[in-house]
């Protein structure tokens, strides 16, 4: 048996920030059971696979034991929950076991999800998390981060040997989650109720530190670190909005100030392209619909910009001039991200014009939605299209002629269709697939889930037999709900 090797855990969040913290321990596991490990996250955090897969590594993994200098904290946060403001969420079931630097020197938190109640649980929470919710939370962050959008990761998912209940009696489990800091707007908010000036001065200065070092630099660095935050959270949503993602819960906690997704609850892979779709039961007003995710995304960064403005300026009006004046860069920068997002996916130079190139976009757009296309294999088949084959383009759309006379506009500029290949994935976590292998994963068959896992992280490259993984949902499937 691989021997406990060296696992060099430090605490600056806790101890920059006491405030923010509660020490806690995690709810002892059972009997741990590795269900899934990231072999090659390991790696990249100078984590040994083979100790991690041993019953020791386990239970490090599950939060049995700890690394001996490791001091796990509960993390305080507040937020707006659906627009409405929650004075005390924090990690209700979730902990910071520290941070590590991984082999490239970059630092990054190992936390725990679904490892127990913590102080900051509400009411009847229980602390705990089904496998499948831990599972979809594993495969979505690491599809996302194959194509190529900075998330949080995930190291591996271990069940308790605990049953809880849900809607029926399932597989407890916990997450062991990566991220370069787990820092939210909700943080900040947290913070500022707190009513002490000097704590939010302590966390800005420990998220300068930590995410945005040369803001330090800056004539004002708080102000620096805002427009840094903004302009992360603009190529984020951007970057969403291009594969057609929903996250789902765009709470301000949910919000981080790095600039990662984070948080992989009821979020889906849009197929039909629908601008107002949305796939969370407890969305019933479409809040965090998909086309709504910038303006959402916008909306958070003005709630972090109010907790700064002390130390944007001494006087109030000034800062408040100061926080709209930055916060107004989110609406270009998203917008030129989006763009070239789009250039990037129809294959043209990225110094065509933009007002030709957004005509082009929005026709396109336009016609997505009213024929309710499929949205990843219509701009995969474009790639065809580019090479000379419209075939299969053509049969994504009902109108022909319509889409005959887009497909000659844009024939027109050229399109690259090599740079199409790495920008237009063939592999997304569909949503019929995500269910059918968390449902067999939840029954003990993990063979569905390892398979999907394996075939979203290469998303870019066409293989032989894998049809299934690129084809929309059959029609028996019916509308998609999630109810994480
Ligand atoms: P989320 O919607 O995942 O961002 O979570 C919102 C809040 O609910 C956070 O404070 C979580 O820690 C808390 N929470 C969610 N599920 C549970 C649970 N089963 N037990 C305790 N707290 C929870
Ligand atoms: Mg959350
Ligand atoms: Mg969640």
């Amino acid at each position: 048996v691989p021997v406990q090797p060296e696992i060099d855990l430090q605490n600056r969040f806790a101890q920059q920030l006491p405030e923010l913290s509660i020490s806690w321990s995690a709810e002892e596991a059972q009997d741990p059971q590795l269900v899934v490990l990231n072999e090659a996250l390991a790696e990249q955090l100078d984590l040994d696979p083979r100790f991690l897969q041993s019953p020791g590594g386990v239970e490090l993994l599950v939060g049995n034991q700890v690394p001996d200098a490791a001091t796990p904290v509960a993390q305080g946060y507040a937020g707006h929950q659906f627009g409405a403001y929650s004075p005390r969420l924090g990690d209700g079931r979730a902990l910071l076991l520290g941070e590590l630097t991984d082999a490239e020197g970059k630092q990054c938190d190992i936390h725990l999800k679904g490892s127990g109640r913590t102080p900051f649980a509400r009411g009847g929470a229980d602390g705990r998390a089904a496998l499948g919710p831990m599972l979809r939370e594993y495969l979505i962050s690491e599809a996302i981060h194959a194509l190529g959008i900075p998330t949080s990761r995930s190291l591996a998912v271990v069940t308790t040997g605990r049953e809880i209940p849900r809607e029926k009696l399932v597989p407890g489990a916990v997450l062991t989650r990566v991220a370069s800091s787990h820092l939210r707007v909700g943080s900040f908010q947290y913070a500022h109720a707190a009513g002490e000036g000097e704590l939010v001065r302590r966390l800005a200065d420990h998220a300068i530190e930590r995410h945005y070092p040369e803001a330090a630099n800056a004539e004002n660095p708080y102000l620096a670190l805002f427009s840094s935050v903004v302009s992360a959270q603009a190529q984020l949503v951007a970057q969403w909005m291009l594969v057609g993602f929903v996250h789902g819960v765009m709470n301000t906690d949910n919000t981080t100030i790095s600039g990662e997704s984070i948080d992989y609850g009821p979020c889906a892979f849009m197929d039909s392209f629908d601008p107002a779709v949305v796939y969370s039961s407890i969305d019933q007003n479409g809040r965090y619909a998909y086309r709504n995710q910038p303006v959402i995304a916008e909306w958070n960064l003005a709630r972090f910009a109010e907790t700064l403005l002390p130390l944007f300026h001494d006087d109030e009006e000034q800062a408040v001039a100061t926080a709209q004046e930055a916060l107004a860069a989110f609406r270009s920068e998203y917008s030129a991200a989006w763009l070239q997002g789009m250039k990037a996916k129809l294959g043209l130079d990225q110094t065509l014009d933009d007002e030709g190139a957004s005509s082009l976009i929005d026709d396109l757009i336009t016609l997505l939605h009213e024929e309710s296309v499929d949205y990843t294999s219509f701009f995969r088949s474009l790639n065809q299209a580019a090479r000379g084959d419209a075939e299969p383009v053509g049969q994504k759309v009902h109108n022909g002629e319509r889409l005959q006379q887009w497909l000659r506009r844009w024939l027109d500029l050229n399109p690259r269709p090599e740079q199409m290949d790495k920008t237009n994935p063939v592999y997304i976590p569909r949503n019929h697939l995500v269910e059918e292998a968390l449902d067999a994963a939840t029954d003990g068959d993990l063979d569905p889930f390892h398979q999907l896992v394996s075939v979203v992280t290469d998303p870019y490259v066409e293989r032989e037999g894998l049809e299934r993984y690129a084809s929309p949902a059959p029609q028996s499937f019916g509308p998609y709900m999630t109810y994480c």
